[in-house]
Order: structure tokens, then C-alpha cells, then sequence
């Protein structure tokens, strides 16, 4: 209690005695207490003490429309008004999903055949996960049952999920990852990169790192491959040039299916409607969630072609039944709000918005590279990320996450909320941003950056 004292009986207070956040310090929370957003407008929220940000985050990658968009208001209302809820067990359905799944097949970028519906980015990959056991148990190959993610991949925090992700502290005291689930190079040039080694080169190592992995785990015990097409978590890495190219000639090979984790990247972020169709990845499966309802409402998508969904139907026969799905998988709510975000996306070239007012957002980021403290300028479309080093050439610091949390503050304090993985700050703000709003946020990185050299010297 007595750490509560600052703060009276105040909502702070009350979020310190009650609630336990996600991605906290939960003993260090009862401190410093709560940020409390109440209010959002367009690319803007507003704290309870008044105070003004720019979401640079879009919330948590996620706010594609911005916010207090009335038309996915009203697709809300409208909704709840006439269905607010029904489910799809035992050959339900209704309108909303229906729609939904024939838009999501219809703008696929590759062909796809049926959407199954789950409520977040994490529970969309535990899904595919088991769908890809059971499958492997359709096929007849009961040994075809690990798959690769890459190290500083994010696809999540249920259990399968968790071991997907390639985070350490998605791991460490969980007892995770599943033995099933293994990691290959996390395809980061920059860091990873070796002395003399050309982009294409390090690319070519990072596919032969799979294949070697693959040889020795044994070919035919691995049935997938996940991959976001830009990580976003793990620092936004951007692939280099022939990646994914390469990957999939691997793959291929080995008859390993490209699960296409479109979590942050689908629907525009990248500047083209998937990161699937930037990087020229052809998916067998691709996971979508946050933008597709820009976050409005719990939703997440798993998009399949035939010869994902094929076996796992049959199996449901031989069964009698396909013994997975959610209460709220689908909603009728987030069915709608998805449909009607997804032609604001459309209406309003949102992703053509993403591609230019990213691409001069980026060439304004491109200018800090003169600054001792920054390492790293990457991204594509309207994601990117600066990385912060003390060290230039040798690429280091001394103190991992020192410069990035004290980034991360000056931002915030000059209004701009962000998010620094470790000494990277990260931005992805709402798709509807303006030329002059990117200006404006590139100010505030500018001046945040100059307060931190002056601090630290
Ligand atoms: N996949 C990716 C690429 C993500 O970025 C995230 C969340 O950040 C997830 C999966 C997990 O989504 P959720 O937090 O909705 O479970």
C-alpha cells in the first residue's frame, strides 16, 4: 500500500491495486503507476492529465484507420443492432463472416481457399500450429511435426505461439520453447552481417543456415516454416535483398509449408496490401490480426490455400468432426468492423498513403545517420526503426537498452509515444497520416535525438 501513497486513491491507484498489465514490470509498475490514455483522434491521444501524442506506434501496430473513425463506429452499431452474436460450430453461420472470407480470398495475393476464424495474432498461430500436426496426421507422415521460425521473430505469447517467437524473455521462466518449434538466423544484415559479406551473400548464408538446419533436424521431420515478411517486434528487420527468394527455393525443396505471419504487416504497412506481395513470398498460410479491424475490435484471421485445407478436411471426416474453435471466432462484430475497415483502407488508398508518406517519413529518418548515436535507419512503406549504438563502427554499446529508454522518454516527453525494442525505437504510426504530421513526428524524433547526445554527452 505504502507504494501507493503518491497517488492517493486515484485511478492510479487503482490500476497499481488491481490490474496486471502485459509486457510490465509488474513490482516496477507500483512505482511509476499507469500512463492513462482516455481520449483518441485520428493519429492523436490524449492522457487524463490533457497532454498530447502522436501515436507513433498506432497503438500496438495496429490502429491502421486511426482513431474515432466514424465509419467503423457506425459498421459497430449497425451490427450489434442486428446480430451481436453468433458463432460458426456445427455448420452456423452468418453474413458478416461470410463476407469477410470472401474478401480476404478475393484480395489474397497468391490463391487461397478458406479463412478460419480466431480472436488474436497469438491464438491465429497456436491454430495454425495444431492444423499443421493434424495435417501431417492426414498426410500419413506422423513424424513431419517441427517447424523453424527465426531468432527475433514475434508471432506471439500462447504457448505455441512463445516458442514461435524467438524473444529470450518470451522463453526465460516459461519453460518454453516446445521442442518442436526451432529457430533459424534472423535475416538482420546489419548486425548479422560479416565483414566483406555482400547483402545477397548474407542472405544466401542465412538460407543455407535453414537447409543445414534441416538436414540435421532431418528433412522429412519438418513440416513449416513461419516468417514475418518485415519483423516487427524483434526490432522491424527488413529483409535483405533475395531473402525470401532463397528461402523458399529451400522449402521447396523439402516440401515444408511458408506460414505468413501478416500480423503487422498485412493490409498496407508495407506500402503494398500484404508484405507477402512486397518480398514476392507465396504463403500456404497467412496469419492476420490488428489491422484487419485496425484494432476496433479482438480479431484475427487465418488465411489457407487448397493444399493446406485439403487433408485437414479429409481428416475432419474420417474424425467426424474438426475438434477446434472459438466462442467468439468470427464475431459478428469484428466481421463487420474488418469489412468496413477494410474499404476505408481501400476507398482511401491508404496503402498508396503508406508507400509515399512512408517512403518521406524514411528519407527524413535517413538524415539522423549523422548522428554518433545512430547506428541503423531502417524500414519499408510506413514502418521503420532507428537503431541507437554508443559504438558506430563497432556497431555496440555498452549497456543494452540504455540509449533506447532514454529515446524512448525525451519522445514521449515532446509528445510522441513510441516503442524502443532494446536501443531500437520503432515507429508504425496510424496509415492515414498526413505528409505534414510525418514532418511533425520527424521533428520530435530530431529534437529527441539532440537531447539525448546532450545528455549522454
Ligand atoms: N504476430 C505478430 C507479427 C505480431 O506482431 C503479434 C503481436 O504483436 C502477434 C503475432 C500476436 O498477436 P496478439 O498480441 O494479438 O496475440
Amino acid at each position: 500500500m505504502d507504494d501507493m501513497t503518491n497517488f492517493g486513491n486515484t485511478a492510479e491507484a487503482r490500476d497499481i491495486r488491481h490490474h496486471f498489465h502485459g509486457y510490465t514490470n509488474a513490482r516496477r509498475h507500483m512505482d511509476v503507476g499507469p500512463m492513462i490514455i482516455e481520449d483518441g483522434e485520428g493519429i492523436y491521444v490524449t492522457d487524463t492529465s490533457g497532454k498530447r501524442y502522436i501515436e507513433g506506434l498506432a497503438g500496438l501496430w495496429s490502429v491502421g484507420v486511426g482513431f474515432k473513425e466514424r465509419r467503423l463506429i457506425e459498421a459497430a452499431t449497425r451490427q450489434l443492432e442486428k446480430l451481436p452474436f453468433y458463432h460458426n460450430f456445427g455448420h452456423k453461420s452468418h453474413g458478416p463472416a461470410i463476407d469477410l472470407a470472401e474478401k480476404l480470398v478475393g484480395i489474397a495475393p497468391v490463391p487461397m481457399s478458406k479463412v478460419f476464424y480466431t480472436n488474436s495474432g497469438s491464438e491465429a498461430n497456436d491454430t495454425v500450429l495444431k492444423m499443421v500436426w493434424y495435417r501431417s496426421n492426414a498426410l500419413g507422415k506422423p513424424e513431419k511435426k517441427k517447424v523453424i521460425a527465426r531468432t527475433r521473430g514475434y508471432h506471439g505469447v500462447t504457448i505455441a505461439a512463445a516458442s514461435l517467437t524467438g524473444l529470450p524473455y518470451n522463453h526465460r521462466s516459461f519453460d518454453l520453447p516446445l521442442d518442436r518449434v526451432l529457430h533459424t538466423t534472423c535475416p538482420h544484415y546489419w548486425k548479422e552481417g560479416r565483414d566483406g559479406e555482400s547483402e545477397e551473400q548474407f542472405a544466401t548464408r542465412c538460407a543455407e543456415d535453414l537447409e543445414a538446419l534441416i538436414q540435421r533436424e532431418g528433412p522429412d521431420t519438418v513440416a513449416a516454416f513461419w516468417a514475418e515478411p518485415v519483423m516487427g517486434a524483434g526490432g522491424v528487420v527488413v529483409p535483405p535483398k533475395g531473402y525470401f527468394d532463397k528461402i523458399q527455393a529451400v522449402l521447396a525443396k523439402y516440401d515444408i509449408l511458408f506460414v505468413a505471419d501478416e500480423v503487422i504487416c498485412g493490409f498496407g504497412r508495407t506500402g503494398e496490401m500484404f508484405g507477402s506481395t512486397t518480398y514476392g513470398i507465396r504463403p500456404d498460410v497467412m496469419v492476420m490480426s490488428k489491422q484487419i479491424t485496425s484494432s476496433y475490435v479482438p480479431f484475427s484471421a487465418i488465411l489457407m490455400n487448397e493444399r493446406f485445407f485439403a487433408p485437414i478436411a479429409d481428416e475432419s471426416d474420417r474424425i467426424s468432426t474438426f475438434g477446434h474453435g472459438y466462442t467468439a471466432g468470427g464475431h459478428p462484430l469484428g466481421a463487420a468492423v474488418a469489412l468496413e475497415n477494410l474499404a476505408i483502407i481501400q476507398e482511401n488508398d491508404l496503402v498508396g498513403n503508406a508507400r509515399e508518406v512512408g517512403a518521406h517519413f524514411r528519407a527524413r529518418l535517413e538524415t539522423l545517420k549523422s548522428s554518433p548515436l545512430v547506428g541503423e535507419v531502417r524500414g519499408v512503406g510506413l514502418i521503420a526503426a532507428v537503431e541507437l549504438v554508443e559504438d558506430k563502427q563497432a556497431k555496440s554499446v555498452t549497456t543494452p537498452g540504455r540509449l533506447g529508454t532514454m529515446m524512448n522518454a525525451a519522445m514521449h516527453r515532446n509528445g510522441l509515444i513510441s516503442r524502443n525494442m532494446t536501443d531500437t525505437v520503432a515507429f508504425c504510426p496510424p496509415m492515414i497520416i498526413t505528409r505534414q504530421q510525418a514532418d511533425d513526428m520527424f521533428e520530435i524524433v530530431a529534437k529527441s535525438l539532440a537531447e539525448l547526445e546532450a545528455e549522454v554527452g
